[in-house]
């Protein structure tokens, strides 16, 4: 029997992967971009190089024991099969077992944003807590729940899904179909947007210069940027984005009543700048106990949370 699991983070853009011993320690990481133009079948086999590049790395042979993958979600957990993964290009895919008759090994699939709450839970910030609530902000905004030390997952594996409570009745629309999800008013594709509106208004110059004069290359990362330099208009877009997360974060205080709330993905490399705008608003919307209870923090792990989590559950899928 081989001493060793894989751990995956399979992205849009990228497949990120991980061995460890059984023990929990990570002897190689793998990077390469996901491809996922190239079809199904392709990504499948470029998962497997992964896999023979982190052993080759490793100095290790043989089949790792398990292999746990984070996917983007919606997905039957117990089946593996990923239902809708729109910047993958997948319907109803059978990932589970596809990879198993590929690489021959015990695959364990998860919701990405869930293993990145695992991941956190295990190796970061909540390494102590028993509740934990994770939120991603990034180009969207996902969640993952770990509840009594466990991954929950609710009654179709959807659990979790912070990024599309309405925060805003008649906001702008979201992908999801909906109008004013918490996504569409916080995510980072968001304040990229808010941000175009101002360009489109003769305002926000700084970002404009910053993204090289072209609206269109405006990110949330350049208007991170333009208020790290003090721009008043970008630092008030990200602060506007700040208050819509905070009355999403004090709905799941009020909710769940977790001990933890750790928030990751590209956003955060600017938390700094909103974090007090952020703090007061889940304070002055969250009940008294709830927000006293719950330490709101940036993930430790940075952009391995998801990695990590998916070797943590290559070694104890819940
Ligand atoms: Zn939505």
């Amino acid at each position: 029997m081989s001493d060793f699991v894989v751990g995956v983070d399979l992205g849009g853009t990228k497949i990120y992967t991980a061995l460890a011993t059984l023990d929990g320690e990570v002897l190689s990481e793998v990077k390469v971009p996901t491809m996922a133009a190239e079809g199904y079948e392709r990504v499948l086999q470029r998962i497997a190089e992964t896999v023979s590049e982190a052993k080759r790395l490793a100095g290790v042979s043989g089949k790792p024991r398990r292999i746990g993958l984070g996917a983007p979600g919606p997905l039957d957990v117990e089946r593996g099969i990923v239902h809708v993964a729109p910047n993958l290009g997948w319907r109803n895919a059978p990932l589970k077992a596809s990879l198993e008759k590929l690489i021959g090994v015990p695959v364990f699939v998860e919701n990405d944003a869930n293993l990145a709450a695992w991941g956190e839970f295990v190796y970061g910030a909540g390494k102590n807590a028993v509740d934990l609530v994770y939120i991603t902000v990034s180009t969207g905004i996902g969640g993952g729940l770990v509840m009594g030390g466990k991954i929950y997952q609710g009654a179709s594996y959807g659990a979790g899904e912070i990024g599309h409570i309405t925060v805003f009745p008649d906001g702008p629309e979201c992908h999801c179909g909906n109008r004013g999800c918490l996504e569409a008013v916080a995510s980072g594709t968001a304040v990229a947007r808010e941000a175009r509106r101002l360009i489109a208004h003769g305002a926000g110059r700084a970002v404009l210069s910053l993204a090289g004069g072209k609206p269109e290359a405006v990110t949330a990362r350049t208007v991170g940027l333009a208020a790290a330099q003090g721009d008043a208009e970008a630092k008030g877009l990200l602060d506007s984005a700040a208050r819509w997360l905070g009355i999403g974060v004090a709905a799941v205080l009020n909710l769940l009543n977790p001990e933890m709330v750790v928030l990751g993905g590209g956003m955060m490399k600017s938390a700094p700048l909103f974090w007090e705008t952020l703090e007061d608003e889940v304070r002055r919307r969250a009940l008294p106990s709830a927000f006293g209870a719950a330490r709101l923090v940036t993930a430790a792990l940075g952009g391995r949370s998801g990695l990590l989590g998916a070797v943590a559950y290559a070694l104890r899928p819940e």
